[in-house]
């Protein structure tokens, strides 16, 4: 078997490496053994590409081929064990950005090795080059757009801008115009390609890319980022096209079709439409909710809500962001085993788009060891809120915000949010008044049984664990060192 062939084989193994990848990672139980084979896969990928590119160019070329990739394997070692799992989403949506910046430059390194020499002088047959002159374009074009759209994406999500959405006018023209325009020019350089088209589709593609995203508000972000993350693998299939390697070609379509069906199913949790994420169009009309104060709220301590969670036959507890944030999962896997000691019903809602990434408060109770039984997702628990004595929202705030039923002008209507208004009393765990991530006001916040409790969520936590004293067991007994919940001056 002499090289290319092995490296062929290698190709078909990793790529079935990576389908049990994302078989693996579908379910916690085998998302370790999912990410193992990802690793595999890839660096049988790696390996089989040195091989092939290896052949017929010099040593110096291998030495630098293999000094880039010890260097970029360097840097996301480094990133992937600094990174808290809050920034997660953040460091995904950099890593899209590169994956739609490679496919740029790849398009462009194409451009020069074929369409820069004229058709005579290439040798890509006579009968494909129209073919390949459309790669080129159409590789370019997803690869731009998903660059600048990936860099909003994470300046949004890292709150280095402000998350609400840019609202130029006639912005679907905008969008629509910008479509109509690469396709005309596709059509122009497949007939007769030259530098100044290359440069219009890059410039044009950049500013849409930007101007998706940017128009996009805040509580939709989610669908925006497993948007990106398909884009991202629709540009490595077209990079993979351009560069004759089929495993990119296989592992791009992969990407691009797991994320665009992971789009369309929280499309249908957040009920937005597929088609206007796709066009970027969502959450603009709408007016936004401000920040105007909606009337009093009722603060409660730790010892308050202790005795209430005390006396409660179920408590259902939201977790949010928040609970991320404060990494309050331990203490608040504790207050569900103190509980349930004493007999009370102790369940979870979790809310699809809850925390920044799909599946983060599956990930961080899990991690705590809260039993998968009494973790139940939004559908399974919001008709049971009616029958509930005290509902603890840790941290949620736009998942549990009433706007988005009862506030059609609300940047966020129409979304389905955790109905936790319905119960008997309310105990938000927040540091102040602040809006959530899509910067609307929260109405739940004044209602008549909702009380506010103040401060870190992890320290309010060990406030109530401390106050409801040792459980039955004798081993709820508040941990040394562990601080009064704060009460901090709020906005
Ligand atoms: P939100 O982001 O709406 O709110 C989180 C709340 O947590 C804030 O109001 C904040 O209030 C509070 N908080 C922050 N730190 C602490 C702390 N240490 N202790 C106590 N409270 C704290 O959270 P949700 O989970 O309800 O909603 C998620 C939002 O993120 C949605 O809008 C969703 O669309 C968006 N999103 C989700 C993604 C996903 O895939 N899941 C991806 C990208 C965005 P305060 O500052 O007053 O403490």
């Amino acid at each position: 078997m002499n090289a290319t062939t092995a490296a062929q084989a290698a190709d078909i193994v990793a790529a079935l490496l990576f389908i049990f990848s994302l078989a693996g990672l579908s379910q916690h139980r085998t998302a370790r053994a999912g990410v193992a084979y990802g690793i595999g896969g890839m660096a049988l990928a790696l390996v089989a590409t040195v091989v092939v590119a290896g052949r017929g160019i010099s040593a110096g070329a291998v030495t630098l081929i293999v000094i880039a990739t010890l260097i970029g394997g360097a840097v996301g070692q480094w990133r992937a064990r600094k990174v808290e799992m809050t920034q997660m989403p953040e460091l995904i949506a950099v890593l899209h950005s590169l994956v739609g910046l490679a496919a740029v430059l790849v398009g462009w390194n194409s451009y020069f090795g074929v369409e820069a020499h004229g058709a005579a002088q290439t040798e890509v047959a006579h009968d494909l080059l129209r073919i390949h002159h459309a790669e080129v374009f159409i590789g370019i074009f997803i690869g731009a757009v998903t660059f600048t759209g990936s860099i909003i994406a994470f300046l949004k999500l890292s709150a280095r801008i402000k998350s609400r959405p840019l609202t130029l006018p006639g912005k679907n023209i905008l969008n629509l115009g910008a479509l109509a325009a690469f396709v005309a020019l596709t059509i122009w350089f497949t007939l007769s390609p030259g530098l100044g088209l290359m440069i219009a589709v890059t410039v044009l593609a950049l500013a849409l890319g930007w101007h998706l995203v940017a128009s996009i508000g805040g509580g939709d972000m989610p669908v925006v980022v497993s948007m990106l993350n398909s884009y991202s693998g629709w540009a490595a299939a077209a990079a993979g096209f351009l560069l004759n390697n089929n495993l990119l070609i296989v592992t791009g379509a992969l990407v691009g079709s797991s994320g665009a069906y992971l789009s369309f199913i929280m499309c249908k949790a957040m009920n937005r439409s597929f088609f206007s994420v796709i066009a970027g169009g969502f959450g603009v009309e709408a007016v936004a909710g401000g920040d105007t104060e909606q009337g009093e709220h009722h603060e409660i301590s730790a010892e308050d809500s202790a005795e209430l969670l005390a006396s409660a036959t179920s408590v259902i507890i939201t977790p949010g962001y928040g609970m991320a944030v404060a990494q309050a999962q331990h203490p608040v896997a504790e207050l569900t085993r103190v509980l349930r000691e004493r007999g009370v019903d102790v369940r979870f809602g979790v809310h699809p788009v809850a925390g920044r990434l799909p599946g983060h408060m599956n990930v961080l109770l899990a991690e705590a060891r809260v039993p998968y039984d009494v973790v139940l997702e939004m559908d399974e628990i919001n008709d049971d809120f009616g029958d509930t004595t005290v509902v603890l929202v840790i941290g949620a705030n736009d998942t549990v915000n009433p706007a988005a039923t009862d506030d059609p002008s609300s940047p966020i209507a129409g979304m389905p949010v955790l109905r936790v208004w319905e119960a008997e009393n309310v105990i938000v765990f927040k540091r102040s008044m602040a809006s959530g991530y899509a910067g609307v006001q929260n109405p739940l916040f004044f209602r008549e049984n909702t009380s506010m409790l103040f401060g870190d969520a992890k320290q309010s936590v060990e406030g109530i664990l401390r106050a409801l004293g040792p459980a039955d067991s004798g081993s709820a007994a508040p941990r040394s060192g562990s601080r009064p919940a704060e009460q901090p001056a709020h906005a």
